[in-house]
């Protein structure tokens, strides 16, 4: 047997701190009979063991393999040192090092272990509503710099008990360097806050807040990334209260349930969702709803969904203890500003809204919404990617300078890439905004800092008027390159796969400023990271107020009619006509016709938007998309029979003509045929005709790879038809799982078209 005593030290990268790594490999060197140490770098875990050379190997393969589930572990360099007989296995304290290359874990859902804890008499943090382990609790809202330790979170200002010291420092315990390790002695604390922001003395703030909810309060209550505004979601009079406080009209609102069995009462789900649902990071799951169910109307009206989440602090499940069958948890704001984080900032930002205040003093540093995922076409589909994703990063096909991108106007994120890793941020929301825009700055840092990444470059949209490109402009220091805003789409998901290209990048959304100054959304592009073409789209139409009609719908919906019959419109009997009244139709008729601030737009989102208004589903809109959304919902599956298109190819450009669309739509609708098959037959068509180009294309260049990109594909009638028509046909198809189709992905395409111009 070979005794000879060998010494090796290994470098590991990934999600390696916070997630229990060294207590692992303290414990894997244990049981191998190694000495040595265990260090936390900004660069990663450092380890260094000597013994025997059989057992060093053994401790070498088991590392990867065993490592903690939360870990992910992305390279692991190994290299011969020399033995210096030591005795023991050491954890060492940490050291700041010049590379950061280490990856920030997420927050993470509260674990099993300490679930049994909490709601365990015997224990001495139960009902404690801050328990957590090195397995779970808060990490990226906490963080303010890395290495990730104590003092370089907002846990700093609470000493530990000599209890939490001791599991702290012990490494055989689930707590050992759990950074925001805490107990009822030592730890933060909840209080209950009236609507002036004057305590409540109660000694169970939370069960205090319970009993308001059962009686109908509107209350806000402070999670993980931010505060939520709290109604019990059975009792309408609490949900109208609370819609017109916040002023969300018609946004469907977010529910938390305590467990499976209480959202079995309202929602529906198979086994995929139910692993969304249960996964550590907790998103609010889209679920169809279940008929009847006791949920109030308003939480998601026009809309067959509900999304969904499961606690995932304590404080949530101690909440939701005393048996409530859902809360409504929608992000405490007024209206589209930025989620609030602190106590006092709540206090005034929500005067008005709260009859009462769920507070604790453990600060929340960076604010992180809900992440919205939904279970489609095989995979896992992000809505909106934020709490316990971020800062998790896309691996990417090769190494790239480093560049920041500033996303898009709506649901912006921004994006900072390190070698092959991009990181895109949490929701930022609508820079519509000075809140937004200063959250966005703040991220921006944070991002730089905790991720040590000087960018060299920074990407923005064309549009000049985004704040997020205005920033870019403004920055003077560093140069800035423009991105097509649907090249950046079809690039994301390039990236996403490790596409090289050329591809085919088939574009829907609602809006992007093209490379002629027109408004494109209908695009199918050709391409790679380092530039496209476009080969086909939707025919331009005017868009009568620009931004005015995506508030109103109508106006599209008008021009789309004007395009189709001329001055023959106004003797078609459509519902819009009385739904919208005729004095603004005459207006914006005389807009269109003397193409004043008309925009001639190729959006497949403003071609929805107006099937939902001759529909006379929906005239005006409370938020982008909404029309197009309840289009979808209402569609009778049954019917997909798609009706006749025109592509005209005059031009070298395949366009595809809306006016034989919108003919048929009208057609249909004035044969008194239902609206819901209506919508099946224009989705069909829709899915006909862009597949139809798309593979065309693919014909003409010899291509076989098609991307699907943008926010249209959040429709699953969309993303379902043209993924099996295009297969159907041999083309290899992908569409996004990693980021959203929608706008918030778009800052991973920006970063790397910005990258391939540089190169
Ligand atoms: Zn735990
Ligand atoms: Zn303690
Ligand atoms: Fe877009």
């Amino acid at each position: 047997m070979n005794q000879r005593i060998i010494a090796r030290q290994f470098h590991v990268n990934g999600i390696v701190q916070g997630v229990g790594f060294r207590p692992f490999v303290y414990q894997l060197a244990q049981r191998h009979g190694l000495a040595g140490q265990v260090a936390n770098t900004s660069a990663g875990v450092t380890i260094a063991v000597e013994g025997p050379a059989e057992a060093v190997a053994a401790f070498e393969r088991d590392l990867p393999v065993q490592a903690p589930p939360l870990a992910v572990i992305t390279a692991i360099q190994a290299q011969a040192i020399a033995p210096e007989g030591l005795q023991r296995f050491d954890i060492a304290t940490s050291q700041a090092q010049a590379l950061r290359a280490t990856l920030v874990s997420p927050d993470v859902g509260v674990c099993a272990d300490c679930l049994a804890e909490l709601f365990d008499p015997a224990d001495r943090r139960h009902r404690y509503p801050f328990i957590n382990c090195t397995n779970c609790g808060p990490r990226y809202t906490i963080i303010e710099d890395v290495p990730y330790d104590r003092p370089k979170t907002s846990m700093r200002r609470f000493v530990m008990c000599r209890r939490c010291q001791a599991e702290y420092d012990d490494p055989a315990n689930r707590r050992f360097h759990a950074q925001p390790n805490a107990c009822p002695v030592c730890g933060p604390q909840v209080a209950f806050w009236d609507p002036q922001g004057f305590p409540v003395d109660t000694p169970d703030p939370i069960g205090h807040a319970a009993d308001l909810l059962k009686n109908g309060a509107v209350l806000a209550i402070k999670g993980l990334g931010g505060f939520h505004l709290a109604v019990d979601a059975t009792n309408p009079e609490a949900v109208a209260r609370l819609r017109s406080r916040k002023l969300r009209e018609e946004k469907p609102l977010a529910l938390m349930a305590a467990d499976l069995e209480q959202v079995k009462a309202f929602a529906c789900f198979a086994e995929a969702e139910q692993a969304l649902l249960l996964s550590v990071q907790r998103p609010i799951v889209l679920l169809a709803k279940r008929y009847p169910n006791p949920i109030a109307g308003a939480v998601a009206p026009a809309n067959p969904y509900f999304g969904v989440m499961l606690p995932y602090t304590p404080l949530h499940c101690l909440l939701l203890d005393p048996g409530f069958t859902a809360l409504v948890m929608t992000s405490a704001n007024r209206s589209d500003e930025p989620i609030c984080i602190a106590n006092a900032e709540a206090l005034e930002r929500l005067a008005g809204i709260a009859d009462g205040f769920l507070v604790h003093d453990r600060d929340i540093y960076l604010r992180s919404d809900d992440s919205i995922v939904r279970h489609l076409e095989g995979g896992q589909r992000f809505v909106r990617r934020s709490r316990g994703y971020v800062p998790v990063p896309v691996f990417l096909s090769k190494a790239l300078p480093s560049v920041l991108a500033c996303g898009a106007e709506l649901k912006n994120t921004v994006c900072l890439t390190r070698g092959n890793q991009a990181f895109v941020s949490q929701h930022i929301g609508d820079l519509e905004n000075l809140a937004a825009l200063d959250f966005f700055q703040m991220t921006v840092a944070h991002l730089q800092r905790i991720l040590d990444i000087q960018p060299q470059l920074v990407a923005c949209d064309l549009h000049p008027d985004y704040l997020g490109t205005v920033w870019a402009r403004q920055q003077g220091r560093l140069p800035v390159i423009g991105v097509q805003h649907h090249h950046a789409h079809m690039a994301a998901c390039m990236g996403e796969h490790h596409l090289p290209g050329p591809v085919i990048g088939l574009c829907l959304d609602g809006t992007g400023l093209g490379s002629d100054g027109a408004i494109w959304g209908g695009e199918v592009l050709v391409g790679d990271f380092a530039g496209f073409e476009r080969a086909g789209h939707l025919a331009y139409t005017p868009l009568p107020g620009g931004a005015a009609a995506i508030k109103q719908p109508w106006r599209m919906g008008l021009s789309h009619l004007m395009a189709t019959f001329g001055q023959g419109w106004a003797d078609l009997d459509l519902p819009l006509r009385q739904q919208v009244g005729a004095e603004p139709l005459a207006f914006v008729a005389r807009m269109v016709q003397k193409q004043v601030n008309c925009p001639p737009t190729s959006s497949l989102g403003r071609l929805f938007d107006a099937v939902a208004a001759v529909c006379g589903l929906r005239q005006t809109v409370s938020f982008e998309g909404q029309a197009a959304m309840e289009l979808e919902m209402v569609a009778d599956r049954g019917e997909m029979r798609p009706y006749g298109f025109q592509i005209d190819a005059g031009t070298g450009v395949y366009r595809i003509l809306p006016q034989t669309i919108v003919a048929s739509v009208v057609h249909d609708l004035v044969a008194g045929t239902p609206v819901a098959k209506v919508s099946a037959r224009f989705h069909a068509t829709v899915i006909a005709a862009f597949g139809d180009v798309a593979a065309r294309v693919g014909r003409d260049r010899g291509l076989n790879t098609v991307v699907l990109s943008g926010g249209s594909l959040q429709n699953a009638i969309l993303l379902t038809g043209l993924t099996r028509f295009l297969r159907a046909r041999g083309l290899a198809v992908y569409s996004h799982t990693q980021v959203p189709c929608n706008d918030g992905g778009l800052s991973l395409g920006q970063v790397l078209v910005a990258a391939a111009a540089k190169a």
